[in-house]
């Protein structure tokens, strides 16, 4: 069965084909700086590659080109769009009601639109590609897959701010959490990785790209994420700042006369490692930065590193007991250095890393702790395109009141 993938975005739209059950990529397609009168479209798969100038100037011109290119012979080679059964979409925030992949209907689009608020910048260009979506493909299931269903299992201590109470009950101001199709796909690989049940395996989640979070999960269920109302919280990033004293942004309004737009921007465009060591936002050139003796470089990576330990010294506190700390996205699955300086200190709770395994580990799945080790180190690669299509395919399977058959 096939099934296709759709990440809109605010100025791009990329596509993954996908064969279910087989959970076997066929092509990945993407349009890029769509709108800004210089779109590239980009393909790859059946042994194929290439990158050509496109003329879509909007989410629904890019998704024609791709559906385009999929139904030709150089191409994805489809013979026919009415061979995808089902597309599933990125959506970034559902809100509180949102725990699981769902049928889209008019009650979902609500939802979808009602958290505009809450991620202006994804939820409207997630919606148009549904949209584009439906039209384009209306035999095909959509099913939204949210990327804040997964922390909807926190509990009210982990999810609420002191603030006052009218804040969450009226403007729904609470810690939701983000990258949850992250964090649950490494978090179950893991536990096949262990040779655990999911039901009984407590696991530290630690999610470093260019947005960067951690998660505790017990069980199979995030009980407390690092990201909270937005995407800044929490973690050093590559240009958000992460956790900084609420009162900041009063400061610069104060002392650098600066707008809360313009606080903002640089809280999230103009900080995390980029701005701390001046050098880039792309944690290979800090690291190389560091090695050459550059100090805001050596600093911005042990702030980064620094705050990853505190928040898995954190979760183990929540958790109890962990059984796992993997690792995942650019820097966790290719960076020995980091996932080094973040695990340094933590054997006295029972995480021995093993120099050599964490050396070996770049961009694969891997054991990086010691046989001994009390708690396991792992390196587990993300792929949330294919969690999306995972769940979509369970979704139609579902919907259509069939069964899975192994
Ligand atoms: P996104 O969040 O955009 O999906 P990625 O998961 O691709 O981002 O991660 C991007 C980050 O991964 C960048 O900071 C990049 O420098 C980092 N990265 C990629 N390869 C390495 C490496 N070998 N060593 C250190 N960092 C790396």
């Amino acid at each position: 069965m096939i099934i296709l993938v759709i990440n809109s975005c605010r100025s791009s739209l990329k596509c993954s084909l996908y064969e279910m059950p087989d959970d076997r990529c066929l092509a990945e397609c993407a349009v890029e700086r769509i709108g800004e009168g210089k779109a590239a479209l980009s393909f790859e798969g059946a042994g194929r590659s290439w990158e050509e100038p496109s003329s879509a100037e909007t989410h629904a011109e890019a998704l024609d080109a791709l559906l385009r290119c999929l139904s030709s012979s150089e191409g994805g080679g489809l013979e026919d769009l009415g061979e995808i059964a089902a597309v599933g979409h990125r959506v970034v925030h559902g809100g509180e009601k949102i725990s699981e992949s769902l049928a889209v209907d008019q009650e979902v689009i609500e939802v979808i639109r009602d958290n505009s608020a809450l991620a202006p910048l994804h939820n409207p260009p997630n919606l148009t590609g549904l949209q584009a979506a439906s039209e384009r493909l209306p035999g095909a299931l959509q099913v939204a897959v949210f990327d804040t269903a997964f922390h909807a299992s926190m509990p009210p201590r982990a999810y609420l701010y002191a603030l006052p109470q009218e804040l969450y009950t009226k403007y729904h101001v609470r810690r939701y959490g983000f990258h949850g199709t992250s964090h649950r796909y490494v978090a179950e690989r893991a536990a096949e990785v262990l040779s655990m049940c999911r039901e009984a395996c407590n696991l530290i989640t630690v999610h470093l790209g260019n947005g960067c979070s951690a998660a505790a999960v017990r069980g199979g269920r995030c009980v407390d994420t690092t990201m909270g109302l937005t995407p800044l919280e929490g973690l050093v990033m590559g240009t958000r700042c992460g956790d900084v004293d609420p009162a900041l942004p009063f400061f610069l309004s104060e002392n650098l006369g600066m707008s809360p737009k313009e606080s903002y921007a640089l809280l999230n465009r103009r900080s995390g490692i980029a701005g701390l060591s001046g050098v880039s936002n792309d944690m290979r050139e800090v690291i190389a930065a560091a090695g050459t003796g550059n100090g805001w470089a050596e600093r911005a990576l042990d702030v980064f590193c620094y705050r990853v330990k505190k928040y898995i010294g954190a979760y183990w506190a929540v958790l109890g007991t962990v059984d796992g700390v993997v690792f995942t996205a650019g820097i966790g699955e290719n960076s020995p250095e980091v996932r080094r300086r973040a695990c340094e200190g933590l054997e006295p709770l029972g995480l021995c890393l093993d120099e050599r395994r964490n050396l070996e580990a770049v961009g694969c799945e891997a054991v990086i702790s010691t046989p001994d080790s009390r708690t396991a180190a792992l390196v587990v690669p993300t792929d949330e395109a294919l969690k999306i299509a995972m769940d979509t395919y369970e979704v139609y399977l579902r919907e259509s009141g069939s069964t899975v058959t192994e």
